[in-house]
């Protein structure tokens, strides 16, 4: 197996998930916004190994190839905000690459697609069947068009080639390992009420988000994976809150008596977000199991852990 960005948050849950069960897995990453520390445990194994390779620029794995998963790329509104051209260049010339790997080995591709496909959606809950609402040059379409056009590639190499493949729409996922100044809104609650430090909640809090424990999400992506489904398919669970309500989750799961504070929306930031998983749970009889109490504890644990 070849995953690309193996190194960061999402993609080394999966190579250790990939390595728990039995199989090979070279791991691409270029180390941007992922770390080697994420993978550290699995350096020693004979059935892992560590490219350090920007795969927008060269993607070359000897050996044989089974699945290629395609999960390079920024992930966190300001890491990609910061990495427009990056972030714009791993999802085209970066999905071109791992295609190609793919297709030369007779593998099956895997494309870590996101919510964000869908922008400020006008349908809620969120089914594979809308097509989104995107602002195409706001600023975060770098990331929410780089994503669009990763998936109408992977979709015309399929039409095209016939080629194996299939779309993973990742909704909001946390959980150990997310990097703690990382400026998503986990990592922020998380550490800022570890700290003692008021809690930023941008806007007036009402937008909504649907949170995934990571295991969870990894258990969905390998349904997928073994699989034959070409998707899109939603994994992400359903259980929607508002960011206020989040903030006040995180005092409580924490015991922490920061104080909560608002700050500035950012730009075009979406205002609800539901993934519907009738899909995922009809063909990968798959459904999250973790409930958001449990996960923000274990993730607490992790950022509080020496
Ligand atoms: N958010 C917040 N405070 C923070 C960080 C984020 O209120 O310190 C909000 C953000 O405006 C958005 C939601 O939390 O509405 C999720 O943001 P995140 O960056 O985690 O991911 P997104 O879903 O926007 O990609």
């Amino acid at each position: 197996m070849v995953v690309t960005g193996g190194a960061g948050f999402l993609g080394s849950h999966l190579c250790d998930a990939l390595i728990a069960r039995g199989d090979s897995v070279v791991c691409v990453d270029d180390l941007s916004t992922g770390s080697a520390d994420n993978v550290t445990e699995l350096l020693g194994r004979h059935s892992f190994e560590l490219l350090v390779s920007d795969v927008s620029v060269s993607l070359e794995v000897d050996g044989p190839v089974d699945a290629v998963l395609h999960f390079a790329s920024a992930a966190s509104p300001p890491d990609y905000l910061a990495r427009p051209l990056e972030t714009l260049a791993v999802g085209s010339e970066g999905t071109r690459r791992a295609l190609s790997l793919a297709g030369a080995h007779g593998a099956r591709f895997v494309l870590a697609s996101t919510s964000e496909i869908y922008g400020d959606p006008e349908v809620h809950p969120q089914t594979e069947r809308y097509w989104g609402n995107v602002n195409s040059v706001g600023p975060r379409s770098v990331y929410d068009e780089a994503k669009r056009f990763a998936e109408a590639l992977t979709m015309a190499w399929h039409r095209a080639l016939d080629a194996d493949v299939g779309i993973v729409r990742i909704f909001n996922t946390y959980g150990p390992r997310l990097r703690p100044g990382d400026g998503r809104v986990v990592s922020n609650f998380l550490t800022q009420a570890l700290s003692g430090r008021p809690l930023t909640v941008y806007g007036d809090g009402t937008q909504t988000r649907s949170l995934c424990f990571v295991s969870d999400e990894v258990a969905g992506i390998l349904a997928l994976l073994d699989s034959s489904i070409t998707g899109p398919v939603n994994i992400g669970n359903p259980d929607e809150y508002t960011m206020l309500e989040l903030a006040r989750i995180v005092l409580q799961v924490t015991g922490s008596s920061s104080e909560i504070v608002h700050a500035p929306l950012p730009v075009d930031d979406p205002t609800r977000r539901r993934p519907d998983i009738t899909l995922a749970r009809r063909e990968l009889g798959w459904e999250p199991v973790v409930a958001l109490q449990d996960g923000l504890r274990r993730t607490a644990d992790f950022f509080s852990a020496p």
